[in-house]
């Protein structure tokens, strides 16, 4: 599918006038539009609930959009935890869905009305302490093992993944649980990525719900959700088809009607915990083209780097870029669009055909949304972008300022002098 700006080039020229570039800019009407297609995708099930995964786009502004639209927040750390919190989420609003995870977390989870998601059966007794009893409401994380694939293609290995129980491990925790109070469990599992494939979730529903119904019969526990998680893919490539999630909802629905219905058990609701699906569309990066260099290769310098968007460096991942105002001219130009680190893998793009860029073209880099500004760190005392909203009237506001030498420094502050020296004020 042909991929194009959500903003179009005049539109960028006002927002660069008052903000320099780099930043992300994010879409307020696609992720409404989206977030609300989702809703009505699974508005068949009663209980349906989407818990935003905050570390994709940990920004209240945008999660704030989504708490519009009915969703809760999916957490993993206790920031995100405070997050959840400053933006209202009621009990059962929150999904604290960590691996590795310190007991002060477990506790703040459980305090602010969180659902604990136990990734190990080990993590009973560690709850048990740091709670001082285990929840009412509990789910628990699932690995079947092996590979995932769906007709032959390998999707992903969650054999090979660090998260979850096994099968043996699960029934075992339900009944310990149940033996310790439970009353209302969960089953959760994450078991491929980013799949572009209307296929993954009903394939994944019908391994829960299966295993959903044996667990109930086997150990008495009575399941209240079951938690789909992430993983519904995004078209990066202009190659890929985006999903249709209106036949996800509908084949998820089937796959309910077949196993969960004629158990007895058409109570359970379904969760999802999407992040990328949610806004990664919806967000780009905005970047400018400073230096052109001729050496063994054709390269563009942007003013943006790895440290804005990871993604490239970390998995070689693409990202469509539009060089903007250039749309109707051919691709001609074999470019690597770099940016500045001291890592040779900070290259946005290897090898690609684009327009010819001039110094100072405005390049949008696409589906930085969702695990993109989120992942940015600081290396070589790069600091991190501003996050600008585009909204649905065509305004734009700043929904995060970008950081300052004051941020990067601000951790010294315990040494006031070495603190003042830094900042240029000795
Ligand atoms: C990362 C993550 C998600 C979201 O994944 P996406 O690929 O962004 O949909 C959901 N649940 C858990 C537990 C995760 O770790």
């Amino acid at each position: 599918m042909k991929k194009t700006p959500f903003v179009s080039l005049e539109k960028l020229k006002e927002i660069t006038d008052a903000y320099p570039t780099p930043f992300h800019l994010y879409d307020e009407k696609g992720i409404r539009d989206n977030a609300r297609a989702l809703m009505e995708a699974f508005s068949w099930n009663r209980g349906f609930k989407e818990f935003f995964a905050v570390k994709a786009l940990p920004n209240p502004f945008i999660i704030g959009l989504l708490r519009e639209y009915g969703c809760g927040c999916d957490c993993s750390s206790m920031t995100e935890l405070m997050m959840a919190k400053a933006l209202d989420c009621h009990p059962g609003e929150i999904m604290f869905s960590s691996n590795d995870t310190p007991p002060e977390e477990f506790a703040f989870a459980n305090a602010i009305g969180g659902i604990i998601n136990l990734d190990d059966i080990t993590h009973i007794p560690f709850v048990e302490k740091a709670l001082g009893g285990i929840p009412k409401t509990i789910s628990c994380r699932y690995n079947p093992g092996g590979l995932f694939t769906i007709s032959n293609d390998i999707m992903d290995n969650p054999g090979d993944a660090k998260y979850g129980m096994t099968t043996e491990q699960i029934f075992d925790a339900f009944r310990i649980l149940k033996e310790k109070g439970a009353e209302n469990f969960g089953i959760h599992a994450f078991l491929a990525s980013n799949t572009v494939t209307n296929e993954y979730y009903p394939m994944l529903a019908k391994v829960l719900f299966e295993l959903a119904v044996r667990l109930n019969q086997e150990t008495g526990a009575h399941i209240s959700f079951i938690n789909l998680s992430g993983g519904i893919g995004i078209p990066y490539s202009p190659d890929q088809d985006p999903n249709d999630i209106r036949v996800i909802g509908e084949g998820v629905r089937k796959v309910y009607e077949e196993v969960l219905t004629p158990a007895g058990m058409d109570d359970v609701a379904i969760y999802t915990e999407l992040g990328r699906f949610m806004t990664g569309p919806y967000g780009c990066l905005v970047t400018r083209a400073i230096h052109e260099k001729h050496t063994h290769k054709e390269y563009i310098g942007v003013d943006a780097c790895a440290v804005n968007l990871m993604r490239p460096a970390m998995y070689g991942a693409y990202h469509h870029i539009t060089v903007m105002g250039k749309e109707g001219q051919p691709c001609d130009h074999m470019y690597d669009v770099t940016g500045s680190l001291c890592e040779n893998n900070d290259k946005f793009a290897i090898d690609r055909y684009l327009p010819k860029i001039d110094m100072g073209d405005l390049l949008v880099i696409h589906d930085t949304g969702a695990h993109g500004f989120a992942m940015g760190y600081n290396y070589n005392g790069k600091l991190k972008s501003a996050e600008i909203l585009l909204r649905s009237d065509g305004s734009f506001s700043l929904i995060r300022r970008a950081e300052t030498p004051e941020d990067y420094f601000a951790t010294f502050d315990i040494f006031p002098e070495l603190h003042r020296k830094l900042l240029g004020e000795a």
